[in-house]
């Protein structure tokens, strides 16, 4: 069966196809020692009817080749857009698919902020699911939850990584539903949930209290130099430039990635969702008319569903086609995975010996040539902020 089939810890990208698929129920995921998640059979009940092994799309790979074109889009509602992780198309379609009486599938934290996917039928509750975050959400039984609706009519929006688009896919067995739109991102890799949970744990002991609300991309000092925010049930808050979060550098040190995103089968432009969604990093090169630093999505078009939805949407953002291939220049997560850091296997071995700052600090460390350039830019921003250029700080540190 499935937990025999494929080399689990390499391959499986943990869609949850097979859970969803098992006519017996049998199929579980059960958290490894990096705090992935894995598919297990209890033989006990498995019919060996081999369904798991049919829908998963590791074994079975079918992609699609199509001609995506590319946009700079930028949502026109500000408060929505600086809310957002990029230019704020996500909540655009899914405002169109919610007053069409659709309902939005999405990652959100739960009470205890792990991130399971989950639904929302309405423009109030889409908070939950706005902005990126950057660990891998468990996708639980939400294939067979959109199957229900999709199959009594609703219209039903799938958002995910490219691996859960795929995985819902293969799920649906290929079956083309008129009611059925997908969206996936460029994924850059997700980052282990037992790793997010320790830098909770963590963060809460500093603050001696629980939290209350996170955000992964706050826009303070800009959408290029992002922060990450934890506020607290005791009034206190934790900001820090994604540089200096600690979280943030394991992650952009790709040290706590899923195994099967160091090679990752999805990163392609033959992406098999309706609309493919990302931050334009670069957009200062190619459009610099598009770029206040207060974020612009890149908007692929995959299918002709997506493109009459990108259609009905565009009243209400700014938006401009792009070459793709000059786009993704600065985007190379589209289409390539990240090399493994060497001293992942040390950084898990030790996740529960070291406090996570000695952690991230033992095998994260910035090259003393980064710490140098750093330290200058921080100088020379704090220069100009006091004589009042910031702008020109902005352009400094910005990815362009
Ligand atoms: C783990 C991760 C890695 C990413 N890597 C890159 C990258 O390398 N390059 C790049 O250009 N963009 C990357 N993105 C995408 C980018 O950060 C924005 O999500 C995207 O541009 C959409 O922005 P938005 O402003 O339109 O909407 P937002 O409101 O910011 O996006 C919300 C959407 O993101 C989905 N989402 C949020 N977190 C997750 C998650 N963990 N798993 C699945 N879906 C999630 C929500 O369900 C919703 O559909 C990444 C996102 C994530 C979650």
């Amino acid at each position: 069966m499935i937990d025999k089939k494929i080399k689990l810890n390499r391959d499986c990208m943990g869609c949850h196809g097979c859970l969803n698929i098992c006519p017996e129920n049998c199929i579980s995921m059960e958290e490894d020692k990096e705090g992935f998640l894995y598919p297990k059979v209890d033989y006990g009940i498995c019919i060996n009817c081999n369904h798991c092994i049919n829908v998963c799309p590791i074994i079975n790979k079918t992609l699609v080749e199509n001609n995506p074109s590319a946009y700079a889009c930028i949502n026109n509602n500000e408060e929505i857009r600086l809310a957002s992780s990029s230019g704020g198309i996500f909540t655009l379609v899914a405002e169109y698919v919610i007053d069409k009486g659709g309902i939005v599938f999405g990652a959100c934290f739960n009470n205890r902020f792990e991130l399971e996917h989950d639904y929302v039928k309405t423009r109030k509750e889409l908070s939950k699911l706005r902005g990126s975050k950057y660990l891998q959400s468990k996708v639980g039984n939400s294939y067979n939850k959109a199957k229900y609706f999709l199959d009594s009519g609703t219209k039903v929006l799938f958002t995910g990584t490219p691996c859960q688009i795929e995985g819902f896919k293969a799920f649906l067995g290929r079956k083309k539903y008129d009611n059925l739109i997908t969206i996936d991102i460029i994924c850059h890799g997700v980052p282990s949930p037992k790793v997010w949970r320790k830098y909770v744990e963590f963060r809460e002991r500093k603050a001696d209290s629980l939290t209350q609300r996170i955000s992964f991309r706050l826009k303070n000092e800009g959408w290029k130099r992002y922060s990450v925010s934890f506020s607290f049930k005791n009034n206190t808050e934790y900001r820090r430039n994604l540089n200096e979060d600690l979280y943030m550098k394991a992650f952009l040190k790709d040290v706590c990635l899923r195994p099967s995103c160091y090679d990752c089968e999805f990163k392609t432009l033959n992406r098999q969702s309706d609309i493919t969604l990302a931050d334009f990093w670069g957009i200062g090169n190619i459009l610099p008319e598009m770029d206040d630093d207060k974020g612009t999505s890149l908007v692929f078009i995959n299918s002709e569903k997506g493109r009459k939805i990108f259609n009905s949407i565009s009243g209400d953002m700014k938006f401009k086609e792009v070459d793709i291939y000059e786009a993704v220049k600065y985007n190379s997560a589209a289409i390539k995975s990240v090399q493994k850091n060497p001293n992942r296997e040390k950084f898990f071995d030790d996740l529960y010996s070291l406090e996570f700052d000695e952690l991230v600090k033992k095998y994260c460390a910035d090259s003393l040539k980064v710490r140098i350039k750093n330290k200058a830019k921080a100088i020379l921003i704090g220069i100009l902020s006091k004589i009042g250029m910031l702008g020109v700080a902005k352009k400094i540190v910005g990815r362009n």
